[in-house]
């Protein structure tokens, strides 16, 4: 056995030779909310959802963590970010559960990954892509309960079910389907969606078959729906420390785990009446001081944050001011003191004030999640209480 893999290059990030920009990402908060939803849900497995990059926290560092936690399984949307976690000699069972294409199917089988079968054509093509290659697949049947986004229709999937009985070279694990509503504060829809997949489970019960993994519980379900946790349950925002929505009730004891970070590269006095940064769109009647971040859109600080954004500044919030650039913004800081090298808090904790993802999410007129997971990958992540991989 090889030692832990070095999942990042320290010396990029820590002592600041490239990017003063970077995440700090805290995997013992990650493991913690991971263990305070397992303690919410009881005995019920958590599959924890790392797509998207692990909702911006890094595939490959959290997908490690959760191996090591000895999760049951793990939840993806893209074949390529299982393919990944394999490479990285991740063996705890994964999920995709996105679309497929037949071409893809063979790059499943030979990554061991299971597959989301969301019509008898693409469950037969398994099947027979298994028989080939002389296999057994993994398959958990897709149905649609009133997402309208992947998976047969709950009023006609008694084919797709009959169908999979009728394969030879498939495990039907399990069989799930996704809440459109499940974050709201009325729960009826997400309700009725219950309701239509509990038909659909009939279906073995009525010929007295044994039921497949049944999951359908998002992070809004876990939190708020425990009817719908089922065998399995699969939250993504929450394992991050936050709720998917502002209405979503808080059930469960999480905190958020990244802080995104820079510093000042530039300090200047700006006079009255002498516009900030492109379009001129801002200007200020007196003489003001000003700092310039290197952070920008180019980085997924969205640029429609522009005019509404702040950061912190030794120990106080300022507004980012003028249009914010694809790699740099300006901060206003009036007449208060500055200096380059100087920390700046975008995202995350300060020692007594914090700026969260709700709020940019709400300055960008968007969600969390669109926030979390558009830090791209310019952005070096650097772990905190990282484990070893070792046991
Ligand atoms: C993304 C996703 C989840 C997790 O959703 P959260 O709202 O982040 O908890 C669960 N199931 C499916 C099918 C998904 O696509």
């Amino acid at each position: 056995m090889t030692g832990p893999t070095p999942i990042h290059e320290p010396t990029i990030a820590e002592n600041g030779v490239l990017r003063p920009t970077h995440l700090e990402v805290d995997l013992e908060r990650i493991a913690a909310n991971y263990r305070a939803i397992q303690t919410h849900v009881g005995t019920v497995p958590v599959m924890p959802v790392v797509k998207a990059n692990a909702y911006g926290h890094g595939l490959v560092p959290v997908g490690r963590l959760f191996a090591d936690l000895g999760v049951p399984y793990i939840g993806l949307a893209y074949l390529e970010e299982g393919m990944r976690l394999r490479e990285e000699g991740i063996t705890t069972p994964i999920l995709v559960l996105g679309g497929i294409l037949g071409r893809q199917i063979p790059l499943f089988l030979e990554h061991d990954l299971a597959l989301t079968a969301s019509s008898v054509d693409k469950l037969e093509a398994i099947d027979a892509c298994a028989a080939e290659m002389g296999r057994t697949a993994k398959v958990h049947l897709k149905i649609d309960t009133g997402m309208e986004r992947l998976g047969v229709h709950w009023y006609s999937a008694e084919a797709l079910l009959e169908a999979s009985l009728r394969c030879r070279h498939l495990e039907v694990e399990g069989i799930f389907s996704h809440f459109a509503n499940a974050d709201a504060e009325d729960l009826a829809h997400a309700r009725l969606q219950l309701e239509r997949f509990a038909e659909v489970l009939r279906f073995y019960e009525d010929r007295s078959l044994p039921l497949p993994l049944r999951h359908m519980a998002n992070s809004g379900a876990v939190a708020q729906l425990p009817e719908s946790w089922l065998d399995l349950v699969r939250p993504g925002i929450l394992l991050y420390g936050v709720y998917p929505s502002d209405e979503c009730r808080r059930t469960v004891p999480v905190l958020p785990a990244m802080n995104w970070k820079s510093k000042v590269v530039y300090f200047k006095v700006v006079k009255p009446g002498h516009p900030v940064s492109y379009g001129s769109t801002w200007q200020s009647d007196h003489q003001v001081r000003m700092v310039t971040v290197p952070v920008g859109y180019g980085d997924g600080y969205p640029r429609r944050m522009s005019g509404r954004a702040e950061v912190l500044l030794r120990g106080r919030r300022y507004p980012v001011v003028g249009r914010i650039c694809m790699d740099q913004v300006m901060v206003n800081i009036e007449w208060d003191s500055a200096y380059n090298d100087d920390e700046v808090i975008l995202l995350g904790n300060g020692d007594d004030e914090i700026i969260t993802v709700e709020e940019l999410a709400r300055w960008a007129g968007t969600i969390p999640y669109e926030i979390l997971t558009g830090i791209n990958t310019r952005v070096p992540r650097v772990y905190r209480n990282e484990r070893s991989s070792q046991p």
